[in-house]
């Protein structure tokens, strides 16, 4: 009897009603559906190797008898072992099996399997690691590139490709299944139906290219990663819209001589692109929807102006505002520099854990009698309430919470929203994480900025960097010494403020050092600070907390212990604390420990580019987007074959093209896809999908 998508799974070979119960616990209920379980690896079998000839470790396809297998006792907890020797007739190999205790009694010695898997080296043997093990006689695709198909539940790989034999055997994709997407998007990109690209995906063939597929670098991949992407950016943009629909209630007032008050605000002049932004969010305020907007802009390139040029549009219409930063050190300083900017012609509130005054503020804040809020996350909690709340900026998003930025929000109706940050999010990232926001640039620094020469040093160079650190303090010079942790550690061998910091303050005592760190108290720090900025300290020995946002422009010079304990993206950020406009050139000498592999590259890139996207790329392509990502805490769909970093290109695309569908959702073709989108939104729970393909 044909199968059609609709067919109950039943109705494949193998399947009776116990593994019909299991895969329906996974979703899987007819044909149609279990096609979405996509193999997420494959294995290339075409060259079948003796062991007379396994010479040196890489993977290998092999087939013979497996003898002696027994369990090996360990006496570590959660591991098992399953030994075994594979004789193929031209020679020997040990082979051994982590956790697969059953493997042990199922392998009979007198059939022939077929194993995939690498052969290692142990000491002066080799050694066949974890291979796949099925019978050669009812194996499929023996001689092809075998797909490895993720399990469901107790039903491992073999078995799942005997099934989808079944399966294709009386289905035929490419016939069957009807592709959603408009044509003219698979056009545009030279993709292959859907129906096509899931039955290569299934069975590669004899000619695939196993390691275009591992990269999931096929077209059929793209078809699938691009159905995956376009969802995605679609349910954003739905999103957006929904935000769009209402009107918000309160109005700015941003008439002649309001806006020669926002043009006179900074004392500098500001750059091309920063008067662009400027107009782009005063735009945004002046209309009758909430403002959604990321403002982002590479450490240095002045962004809180703007902020605050928005904070006063709305102080100005009688809105209050509030500006959230993610340390109380960046929150004092915002509020010192909006003092300073706009005199006393506004009230000014600080809501910190640590302000003195917080308590009073947040009264000040619900009565209304403050026009303007400063503060870190103490801004979002429960007791914090705004009497007439215009406009919310975030200051270095990329610290909080999706769930942070909405509690903001949410203190207000359709409060204005705009998230600044410095961390330069790869495109790709910035336009999944943040793509139900409209996007600003700062793309241009302001006039006379050097860069700052970086050099890499073995810690072997410490004596010799502080004697040349202490010269150049001598000369007038400022600097910042950033250490990774505050307490010694048996743990970590790394420079700790407590033994290092402080032999570092007794050998610079002539420069009057400070030392700050996440538990110095509210008030010392804000001392140290103000010291330090103007200049009685010569040098600020911290830790990370001086990371974002800190603004002294007269220090120029920075040494990083311990560099191969930070991160690229935090490395670039810790470097942005100098070179900010004091004249003389920026120095920053990173010290570092034992490096591995990944951390010599770290560095390396970290030393050859100024680029802040060009190091969020780097650090996307080392790292991978892992919790970058959190989509899944954003509530969107977990991406199964899609990879934002090998993918990028397919995000960008993806992003205009859902743009442009949702531009012109009167037309049928587009309304379709965008109806599906909205109905997969609607339908899924939190904890469905993750591993489960998302095929548009
Ligand atoms: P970030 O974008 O990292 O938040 P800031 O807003 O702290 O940068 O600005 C960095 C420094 O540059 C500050 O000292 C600020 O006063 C100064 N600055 C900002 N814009 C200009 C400009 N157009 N001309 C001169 N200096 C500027
Ligand atoms: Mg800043």
């Amino acid at each position: 009897m044909p199968l059609t998508a609709a067919s109950p799974l039943t109705e494949l070979k193998g399947v009776g009603p116990v593994r019909a119960r299991r895969l329906a616990a996974a979703g899987y209920r007819s044909v149609g559906s279990l096609l979405r379980h996509l193999p997420l690896r494959y294995e290339d079998r075409r060259r079948l190797s003796r062991v007379a000839d396994v010479a040196g470790e890489g993977a290998h396809t092999l087939r013979g008898r497996v003898l002696d297998t027994r369990a090996v006792r360990v006496w570590r907890r959660g591991l098992s072992l399953v030994r075994g020797t594979l004789d193929d007739g031209s020679g020997r190999l040990p082979v051994v099996w982590f956790n697969r205790p059953y493997l042990a009694g199922q392998l009979d010695p007198e059939s022939t399997y077929l194993l995939h898997g690498p052969v290692r080296r142990r000491g002066e043997r080799l050694e066949l690691v974890n291979p796949s093990c099925e019978a050669a006689e009812g194996a499929v695709h023996a001689a092809a590139v075998v797909p490895v198909y993720p399990a469901i539940g107790e039903l491992g790989p073999a078995f799942l490709r005997r099934l989808f034999d079944a399966l294709l055997e009386g289905f035929d994709p490419r016939r069957e299944l009807a592709d959603p997407l408009p044509e003219e998007l698979r056009r545009r990109y030279d993709l292959p139906p859907l129906g096509e690209a899931v039955a290569a995906l299934h069975r590669p063939g004899e000619r695939a290219d196993g390691e275009a597929l591992n990269r999931r670098a096929t077209a059929a991949h793209h078809r699938l990663v691009y159905g995956e992407l376009l969802e995605m950016q679609l349910e954003l943009g739905l999103r957006r819209r929904r935000v769009g629909e209402r009107p918000k209630p309160h109005r700015y007032r941003l008439d002649a001589g309001v806006r020669r008050r926002l043009a006179g605000l900074a004392p500098f002049r500001l750059t091309g692109a920063q008067e662009r932004v400027i107009g782009e969010i005063l735009a945004d305020l002046e209309s009758p929807r909430p403002m959604r907007r990321l403002l982002q802009g590479d450490v240095g390139c002045g962004k809180t102006i703007v902020a605050a040029t928005a904070m006063v549009a709305a102080a100005e219409s009688g809105l209050q505002a509030a500006l959230m930063a993610p340390t109380e050190i960046l929150a004092e300083q915002h509020r010192r520099t909006l003092g300073a900017l706009l005199g006393d012609r506004y009230r000014i509130g600080l809501v910190t854990a640590g302000a003195p005054g917080a308590a009073a503020d947040r009264e000040r804040l619900a009565s209304g009698e403050l026009d303007l809020v400063v503060g870190t996350h103490a801004l979002v909690q429960e007791a914090v309430r705004f009497g007439r709340q215009g406009l919310a900026i975030v200051d270095e998003q990329h610290r909080f919470g999706v769930a942070q930025r909405q509690a903001l929000t949410g203190k207000g109706e359709h409060t204005d929203l705009l998230v600044m940050t410095a961390t330069p999010i790869p495109r790709s990232l910035a336009l999944t994480l943040y793509g139900d926001l409209d996007v600003s640039l700062l793309d241009e620094m302001p006039p006379g900025r050097s860069p700052v020469r970086t050099e890499v040093r073995p810690v072997a160079r410490r004596e010799e960097t502080y004697d040349w650190l202490e010269g150049r303090l001598a000369q007038g010079g400022r600097a910042y010494v950033v250490l990774p942790l505050i307490e010694e550690s048996d743990a970590v061998e790394a420079a700790s403020i407590e033994r290092h910091g402080a032999e570092l303050a007794e050998r610079l005592s002539a420069f009057e050092p400070r030392i700050v760190h996440g538990r110095t108290p509210a008030e010392e720090r804000a001392r140290s600070l103000e010291e330090f900025a103007a200049g009685r300290s010569r040098v600020l020995i911290a830790t990370t907390v001086i990371e974002v946002g800190l603004d002294v422009p007269a220090a120029s010079l920075l040494v990083i212990e311990n560099a191969e304990r930070f991160g690229l993206a935090q490395l670039h950020q810790l470097r942005g604390r100098v070179g900010r406009g004091g004249g003389e050139p920026a120095h920053c000498v990173a010290l570092h420990g034992e490096l591995g592999e990944e951390g010599r590259r770290r560095l390396e890139v970290f030393a050859a580019s100024r680029d802040g996207f060009e190091i969020a790329e780097a650090d996307l392509e080392l790292r991978g987007p892992g919790d970058l990502l959190g989509t899944r805490q954003a509530g969107l769909p977990a991406l199964f074959l899609a990879d934002l970093a090998a993918h990028r290109r397919w995000v960008e695309r993806a992003h205009a093209d859902a743009r442009e569908l949702l531009e012109r959702r009167r037309d049928p073709a587009a309304a379709a896809v965008i109806e599906r989108a909205r109905r997969r939104a609607g339908r899924r729970s939190p904890e469905e999908g993750e591993a489960r393909c998302v095929s548009c």
